[in-house]
């Protein structure tokens, strides 16, 4: 139960608390534009999700991002998170298809 160094989020479409290491982190910046980190240092609001496509679902359902983030989320973002998502799952990366 001390677990204290990892800092932990919590995925929006589940719930469930993470350690930001196993999380997409999706920002709103400044500017108010909505976009993937995957590095995580981006300025502004964010959000994040676990690796299980099943909570982009959610979430898009849910129009939990559009509550985290108080505007509006294109369905683009809800995309590219999904596809960012599916392609991290991935054990390898040895199918390719071009
Ligand atoms: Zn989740």
């Amino acid at each position: 139960m001390q677990q204290k160094k990892i800092p932990m989020r919590k995925c929006v479409g589940c719930g469930e608390m993470k350690s930001k290491k196993e999380l997409v982190r999706v920002v709103r910046t400044p500017e108010g534009e909505i976009s993937l980190d995957p590095t995580g240092k981006k300025n502004g609001r964010g959000a994040y999700f676990c690796g299980d496509p099943a909570c982009v679902v959610k979430a898009q359902k849910g129009r939990r991002l559009e509550r985290a983030f108080e505007c509006a989320v294109p369905p683009e973002v809800y995309e590219a998170l999904a596809q960012s998502i599916a392609a991290a799952a991935k054990p390898e990366e040895g199918a390719c298809k071009s």
